[in-house]
């Protein structure tokens, strides 16, 4: 008899994922809380295309997407703009939110993934360590194995026993509290730099973006710390002063949802479990972009359930999972989310200084925001912040950033020494030395 794969949500890396196991002959279900035409936002993505392929999707029509252009990075101060440098075959693409999951269901569905939307999922059903299945606001689901994809506070995660050492909740400055409209243009200006990022704008803590479209002016404003959709509009009078393209009728959008920006979870996988997506945390830490990684996962997770012949789906068996994805991805974004870190300790000042002197570069900045280019901090060499000594005159500067670049040489160790092989105290051992890096200290 088939097994049977529950999905927990109805997020990307899990659709992904259920799509490539019905495949296989898995019996896969999916349950989302949200109606079919009511999931994801109503606004547009950017995302690596080469991640869909990966997972086996096909391309969407040539008409449903379009690519990005790069993006410029605006200090505090306004001056020393930076502009990314992404090579040509590397662009990412944009499409609708709601297109995207149109392609990813329908592939589903024709792989045989069975849906169940307007499900809420309350918690895992456990059988001791074990998670055996899903409690739903219609009855309880049981399964071989279930896969969260609940997205950044899982209610499965976070009722998950403290036995299986997987961090329930994120912890301060690990999301960003985000605002995002569509705006009608308020003028035909083609702006010199049509997708600027702003980095601490107007000295908060965070990051803003205005990006010029044919049809309209896109806002996002990211803090850590939440605000209210009326809050949002007195903070967009500043990007409107700084960008006269930038109306204030909202055309799409316009509400409050939350990004994770932070390391990779230490502990992926539980018995019975594993999380994927924005539930184990894998967004680029500085930006927030979460759907190529997400993609590229459900390749790793599903071909770890296929190779487990025990079909025992144990956090033993499923753990293989998690050394992939380090290897290929998690180890390259545990070092952005110390540069993140950067974000909530530098002042303006300090900011503004790194991008007068050319330590904040194209370069840097390119490998930091893209979600194509981000693996290239694997091959990171930390003792590039040595050129700190020779740019920065400010001690204090000099002293944040080599300690920045003694933080990404641990964390590339610390990810290096993460067990090949699965057991629990080995494991959480590991996890706590993990997580411990990632602790703001002032
Ligand atoms: C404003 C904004 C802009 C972004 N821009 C980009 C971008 O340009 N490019 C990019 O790559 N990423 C972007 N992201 C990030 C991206 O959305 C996520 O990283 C990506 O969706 C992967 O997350 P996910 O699919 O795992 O989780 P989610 O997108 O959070 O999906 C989780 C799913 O689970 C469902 N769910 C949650 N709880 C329950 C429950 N209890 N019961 C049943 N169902 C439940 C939700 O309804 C949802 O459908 C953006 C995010 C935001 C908020």
């Amino acid at each position: 008899m088939a097994k049977k794969i529950i999905v927990a949500g109805g997020g990307h890396g899990g659709i992904a994922c259920a799509s490539q196991l019905a495949a296989a002959g898995f019996e896969v279900e999916v349950y989302e809380k949200h109606a079919r035409d009511k999931m994801g936002y109503d606004w547009t993505d950017i995302f690596d295309p080469k991640s869909l392929r990966y997972a086996h999707i096909p391309m969407p029509a040539k008409d449903k997407y379009e690519y990005k252009t790069n993006m410029t990075f605006i200090p505090p101060s306004g001056n020393t703009p930076v502009k990314q440098d992404v090579p040509e075959d590397e662009l990412e693409i944009k499409m609708e939110r709601r297109d995207i999951y149109d392609l990813i269901i329908t592939h589903a569905e024709k792989n045989g993934v069975k849906f169940f939307f307007d499900t809420e999922v309350k918690g895992p059903v456990m059988a001791g360590d074990r998670v055996i299945g899903i409690e739903t606001d219609k009855g309880n689901v049981l399964g071989d194995m279930v896969i969260d994809a609940c997205g950044c506070e899982s209610v499965v995660r976070a009722n998950l026993p403290g036995v299986c050492g997987i961090q329930k909740h994120t912890g301060a400055f690990e999301k960003f509290y985000v605002y995002r409209a569509f705006y009608n243009k308020a003028s035909d200006e083609v702006p010199e730099h049509p997708y600027k990022v702003y980095m601490l704008p107007n000295g908060r803590m965070g990051i803003g973006w205005v990006a010029c479209e044919d049809e309209y002016s896109d806002l996002l404003i990211g803090e850590f710390e939440p605000f209210t959709v009326e809050e949002a509009e007195e903070k967009a009078a500043f990007f409107r002063k700084e960008n006269p393209i930038l109306g204030d009728k909202v055309l799409r959008g316009g509400y409050m949802v939350e990004i994770p920006v932070r390391q990779p979870l230490s502990i992926m996988v539980a018995d019975g479990y594993a999380a994927i997506g924005d539930s184990a945390f894998m967004t680029v830490p500085i930006i927030g972009s979460g759907l190529a990684d997400a993609f590229k996962a459900s390749k790793m997770l599903s071909d770890t359930i296929i190779a487990d012949k025990s079909e025992t789906y144990s956090a033993e068996t499923l753990w293989d999972y998690q050394v992939k994805y380090y290897k290929a991805l998690g180890a390259g974004m545990a070092p952005l989310a110390l540069v993140k870190l950067l974000l909530a300790k530098i002042t303006p000042d300090q900011l503004d200084y790194l991008f007068d002197n050319g330590i904040l570069d194209a370069d840097m900045l390119t490998i930091t925001a893209d979600s194509t280019s981000f693996t290239s901090m694997l091959s990171f060499d930390p003792a590039l912040f040595g050129k700190a000594k020779h740019l920065i005159k400010d001690k204090e500067i000099t002293a944040m950033v080599l300690k920045l670049g003694k933080d990404i040489g641990k964390a590339t160790a610390i990810c290096a020494t993460m067990p090949k092989v699965y057991g629990r105290y080995n494991v959480q051992r590991w996890a706590k030395g993990y997580d411990r890096l990632f602790r703001l200290r002032k």
